[in-house]
């Protein structure tokens, strides 16, 4: 990333021009997003055990946004046909990104310095390598 210069890009959903150091939407569409988000969670909140198409059609948002969220970790109570897979190896799990024998795999590589775990783009990175490694 450059550092003391402006990043102009293009806003993933509009395409309009916008300069914003790390996001990938324009502020408008920031917003719409967070919005719509929050509707999601909100309904899930109110009606535990809505079905994924359920929140679709009541929040108005795309099937693949809502998995997209349960992917992310973002909602706390997921709909309750939804299924959690581990990012890595593609398990069924109960909660999480990875499951319990990918994450030990993460956590016994020295590669990464504990102090840096924390970091999403690095954790990215290397859960990208390791896919890269099985196949
Ligand atoms: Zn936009
Ligand atoms: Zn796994």
């Amino acid at each position: 990333m450059e550092v003391g210069r402006t990043v102009l890009k293009n806003c993933k959903q509009c395409n309009k021009v916008f300069a914003h150091p790390t996001r990938h939407l324009c502020e408008d569409c920031y917003k719409e997003a967070q919005a719509q988000f929050e509707r999601v969670r909100e309904y899930l909140e109110e009606n535990r055990g809505a079905t994924v198409a359920e929140v679709a059609e009541e929040t108005d948002t795309d099937v693949e946004v809502i998995y997209e969220y349960i992917k992310e970790g973002r909602l706390t109570v997921v709909p309750k046909d939804a299924e959690l897979r581990c990012q890595i190896c593609g398990t069924k799990i109960a909660s999480g990104r990875v499951c319990a024998v990918c994450r030990a795999e993460l956590s016994d590589d020295p590669r990464i310095p504990p102090s840096q775990q924390g970091d999403k783009d690095t954790r990215m990175r290397y859960l990208d390598a390791i896919r890269r490694k099985r196949r």
